[in-house]
């Protein structure tokens, strides 16, 4: 059982009225993150991610890591630190240049914090020697930190120089199983993003630096946003909104929005693989380059867009399978009426029924004895704890029966559901049973 009063989060409490003029925040999801206490900047575009949003984070990783394994997906971990002669070979070097945070060892070598794997995968497809065409088609993939010398970092995570990312890779014999597992990974795709509620939208894209036939972007509409989408008001097509504002399938007008990239996914061709030397042995002996296709996920990106797209101005609206706990239960004041009829032994009692009942590790008590039910009422609302169950008044009656608030985007708690100790486990389960549970609309694993 977890309690609020011991999580390590630095809240900053801005006075009523004061007039901040800090220019760094700008956007909501930064604002939130920094004051509610889930992530501290250490210099430009670095953040620390403390206890709470770390949660949540480890929550979007599992679902990205379960929809990513159930299409055949194979985790590994490539170092963080990757050889700038590979990027010399793959031409990139130049190319994106000053936005690689380089290093040198103490023998003068140069390596680079890796932005993205594409070289460092292709040269261990290298170096293992060329695969057999039976062996093919498998999707490699980790999920860890990556790194980018942004000219102008900003919108807090949103655009940070250390960011977390799902990158994916898919390796093939050609170009049509190529694509062919590309729409099996898109459709994973939709399930994460289904799981999480949100409305990414999939927009074809330029392949640009990172080369290949066919890519993708996966848009989420926020405000903050550094790109818009073109949104068809009759056929609901979404593309990028360029030059031309009327719709491509149907020639009406379109209306444009901002939105956040929160993936990007290609058909790489041998783009990578040729330069560098990772063949495979064809069915009529040869040796020719392995074709592949690359997935990527902006994960702290994500958290942030997330955040910027459900959330008030106010308050912190969390998808429901990420927040960092999906329960949060506050009782009492201490010294109060309720606090002698029922106390805290009642309080925790009601915690542990909630996570016997499904919701295990996920339900946190506020434990802040001192404050009134108002107060961290309000609190528990910024936080955006999907659901927030109150141990007051009525829980004194017989039998005992406790309000439970859902937050709901951007409104202040509604007024609660007052439920006896069943109705109230029988509610929760209901919503918090397994979302990543969505079917798949075909059967599809790589393999
Ligand atoms: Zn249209």
């Amino acid at each position: 059982m977890r309690f609020l009063s011991q999580i390590f989060q630095p809240i900053i409490t801005i006075p009523k009225g004061a007039k901040i003029k800090s220019t760094e925040i700008t956007c909501k999801s930064q604002k939130l993150l920094l004051e509610c206490g889930l992530v501290r900047p250490t210099s430009s575009g670095l953040f620390t991610v403390l206890p709470l949003a770390r949660r949540a984070i480890t929550k979007l990783e599992n679902i990205i890591h379960s929809c990513l394994e159930e299409v055949g997906g194979q985790r590994l971990s490539l170092p963080c630190v990757t050889s700038a002669a590979l990027w010399e070979r793959s031409g990139r070097l130049g190319d994106i240049g000053p936005e690689l945070v380089k290093v040198e060892d103490r023998h003068g070598k140069k390596y680079l914090l890796a932005p993205t794997h594409e070289e460092a995968i292709a040269d261990l497809l290298a170096d293992v020697g060329p695969l057999s065409y039976k062996q093919l088609p498998f999707i490699l993939y980790q999920i860890g930190n990556k790194y980018r010398d942004e000219h102008r970092p900003k919108h807090g995570l949103l655009r940070a120089r250390e960011f977390s990312m799902l990158d994916a890779y898919s390796i093939h014999s050609s170009d049509e199983c190529a694509t062919n597992t590309y729409s099996i990974v898109s459709e994973a795709y939709r399930k994460i993003f289904r799981s999480l509620d949100l409305p990414v939208h999939r927009v074809q894209a330029p392949t640009g630096e990172m080369g290949g036939s066919l890519s993708h972007e996966w848009q989420l509409p926020a405000a903050a946003g550094e790109d818009a989408l073109a949104v068809c008001a009759s056929c609901s097509h979404t593309a990028l909104a360029n030059q031309s504002r009327t719709c491509e399938k149907c020639g009406r007008g379109t209306d444009v929005v901002n939105s956040i990239e929160v993936g990007h996914t290609f058909v790489l061709g041998t783009r990578y693989s040729e330069p560098l030397h990772a063949n495979f042995i064809a069915q009529n002996s040869s040796s020719v380059p392995l074709h592949m296709g690359c997935y990527g996920i902006g994960v702290t990106r994500l958290i942030s867009a997330s955040i910027e797209s459900l959330s008030s101005d106010k308050s912190i609206r969390w998808p429901k399978a990420i927040a960092p706990y999906a329960a949060v239960v506050i009782g009492p004041k201490e010294g109060s009426k309720e606090w002698i009829g029922h106390g805290f032994d009642k309080v925790q009692s009601i915690a542990r029924q909630i996570e016997q009942n499904g919701g295990r590790d996920d339900v946190i008590i506020d434990d802040r004895h001192s404050l009134t039910i108002g107060k961290r009422l309000m609190m528990a609302d910024r936080m955006g704890y999907p659901y927030i169950i109150v141990c007051g008044r009525s829980a004194l009656e017989t039998p005992p029966r406790y309000e439970l608030y859902r937050s709901a985007g951007g409104e202040a708690p509604r007024a609660p559901q007052i439920l006896d100790i069943h109705e109230l486990l029988a509610t929760l389960h209901e919503q918090t049973k397994n979302k990543i549970n969505v079917e798949y609309s075909e059967k599809c694993v790589v393999k």
